[in-house]
């Protein structure tokens, strides 16, 4: 097992997908820019394992990002969607299986009233900040550095994943305009909240916040961090977004609003909600989310909003989630194990890392003391950071391809499994 692996059919593809798609991705994290090498293209996934086009398998630590909590080809999800398909795929009108979704989101998801859904987490938070706009008649918004919203315009300003991984300071194609109404500051700094509410008197929209940040690595929220914003949030009639893409169904049934028992006014959904499908929703307190169209004026739409074939594999997935509440108790000691296991190899071997986690979501800083922000996370050895992801890489274990995304693990992955990515990280020698 410890040859590197093969991937000549992977490399021809990336030669041949740069020459009709930028970069060769469709999302700039997959081009393994940051990391260098080639990515690896995949044919097939199956539990806890990928299979690329040469046929090498990896063990799997990021689920599609988030979306395959159950695993890969989860029997139940296929056979749905697979009836589903003979069926019909499309109406562009309403079905039962939309009101059965929010029906069963409302059950798992505490202080739930209504919910609208879209196609990916870009549109949830996006159509969430033009709610809060529209529904207290402000423009401005506040976000923290580090944490990633989607792609839309307002969001590109000192954001997490890609951005931070790339290290864009400025997004070409975002208006100064636009820019000017994202105001700032590092997460778990609730003294900045402050300044920026003192500063902006009346002006302030939203707080939209990943209430465990999981795109500068994981960052759990310290000090009573969201209790404060809540509290601040109410004495200035400020709407709380709870950006519940990554968490959301992840570390609880009723995502981080659960787990950690603070409560937003309006939480965005993607990911683990679409069961592996492109959807997205967002939802909340029935007084606000009723200023959207048709019943308000705030427009929102969608042509493939609440597809059948995504809303039941959505369905499915979130039935599995609800009826098996264990699975949240496992995949947490699972993620314990591995960071665990990771770490006293690491450890080992003389490398000094900090790990962060919280429930299945899990990651390392090299060379660092603490990471409780964005400024913290960045200052982290991504030299040491690529060696190790390509020492894994070879061994048949597919890490996030940059040091700014959170493990996700799967509840397909086996005790065997992680007994095996320790003993490949213990070969990852700090040779100075
Ligand atoms: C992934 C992610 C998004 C964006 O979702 P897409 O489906 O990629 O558009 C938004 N917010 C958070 C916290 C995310 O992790």
């Amino acid at each position: 097992m410890k040859v590197k692996y093969s991937i000549r059919t992977s490399e021809i593809l990336f030669e041949r997908a740069q020459e009709s798609i930028p970069g060769g991705v469709n999302s700039p994290v997959r081009a393994f820019k940051s990391v260098g090498g080639t990515p690896v293209f995949f044919e097939r996934a199956e539990g806890a394992y990928l299979y690329d086009v040469d046929g090498n398998r990896y063990i799997d630590l990021i689920a599609s990002w988030g979306p395959m909590i159950l695993g890969h080809s989860h029997p139940t999800v296929v056979e749905a969607v697979a009836r589903q398909v003979s069926v019909a795929t499309s109406f562009g009108a309403p079905t039962r299986l939309e009101i059965e979704m929010a029906e069963l989101m409302k059950e798992m998801v505490p202080g739930l009233e209504m919910v609208r859904m879209v196609n990916s987490g870009t549109e949830a938070c996006m159509s969430a900040l033009r709610l809060a706009r529209g529904y207290t008649g402000k423009n401005k918004f506040i976000k923290f550095n580090g944490c990633y919203h989607g792609h839309a315009d307002s969001f590109l300003v000192k954001a997490g994943s890609g951005v931070a991984t790339f290290d864009i300071q400025n997004v070409p194609g975002v208006t100064g305009g636009t820019a000017q109404d994202t105001l700032t500051a590092p997460y778990n700094d609730i003294e900045a909240v402050k300044r920026l509410i003192d500063q902006n008197p009346g002006d302030i929209a939203a707080i939209i916040v990943e209430p465990v940040a999981g795109n500068m690595g994981c960052v759990p929220p310290q000090n009573d961090f969201l209790k404060k914003l809540r509290t601040l949030c109410d004495l200035y009639g400020i709407i709380l977004i709870f950006d519940e893409v990554m968490t959301g169904f992840r570390l609880a049934p009723g995502g981080a609003q659960q787990r950690l028992g603070i409560q937003a006014d309006l939480v965005t959904f993607g990911k683990v909600i679409g069961g592996g499908l492109p959807v997205g929703a967002f939802g909340g307190k029935r007084d606000i989310m009723k200023a959207i169209a048709p019943l308000g004026n705030v427009y929102q739409a969608g042509t493939l909003s609440g597809n059948p074939l995504a809303m039941t594999a959505g369905y499915a997935t979130l039935s599995i989630l609800n009826q098996h509440s264990e699975i949240y108790s496992e995949l947490d000691h699972k993620t314990e194990l591995l960071e665990k296991k990771l770490s006293e190899a690491l450890s080992a071997n003389g490398w000094t890392f900090v790990a962060n986690r919280l429930g299945s979501m899990l990651s390392f800083h090299f060379d660092v003391d603490q990471v409780t922000n964005f400024e913290q996370a960045s200052k982290a050895n991504l030299n040491t950071f690529k060696k190790f992801f390509h020492h894994m890489l070879s061994r048949g274990v597919y890490l996030p391809p940059s040091a700014f995304e959170s493990y996700f693990l799967s509840n397909a992955l086996s005790n065997a499994d992680i007994e095996y990515i320790a003993d490949m990280a213990y070969e990852f020698k700090n040779i100075g």
